[in-house]
């Protein structure tokens, strides 16, 4: 949360994919790729955008470290809803890939239950998993 908020400077958004590795139901988080990692220019507009270079690095990086992409996180100015871009842009569309979203650039204090988290379910629909559930799946990284 602190490089987020670190690297969207307090202005614009800022972002990353949560790598590590699915056991049965759990997922285990190991390492965050930050999106100006992969692209300088990723928050240059003020949201976050990322071009088919950032993915190929992004790719090589999780089989360089036999990782997985569990989640993208990326913050809001605002309250931690999904805007029309965010839904009909996964970040990686594969059904089940989480989509979470930090309120107020990831300032302090980050409550989980009010972090957005939706799954990807394919076709652009998404399950909204937030607030208080929210606050169980990102604890144990279950969704029971
Ligand atoms: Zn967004």
């Amino acid at each position: 949360m602190s490089e987020l908020r670190r690297r969207g400077g307090g202005r614009t958004e800022s972002g990353a994919f949560l790598l590590g590795r699915r056991e049965g139901q759990r997922r285990f988080f190991r390492a965050a790729v930050f999106y100006d990692d992969l692209d300088p220019n990723a928050y240059s507009s003020g949201v976050c955008i990322l071009y088919a270079d950032a993915f190929e690095r992004l790719w090589g990086f999780c089989r360089a470290h036999g990782l997985q992409v569990l989640a993208d996180v990326h913050t809001h100015l605002g309250d931690s809803f999904q805007s029309e871009a965010d839904r009909r842009n996964p970040m990686v569309a594969r059904p089940g890939h989480l989509a979470l979203i930090v309120e107020r650039f990831a300032s302090d204090p980050v409550w989980r239950h009010r972090t957005g988290v939706y799954r990807y379910e394919g076709s652009h629909t998404w399950t909204n998993l937030s607030g208080w559930r929210a606050r169980r799946i990102l604890n144990t990284g279950t969704f029971a």
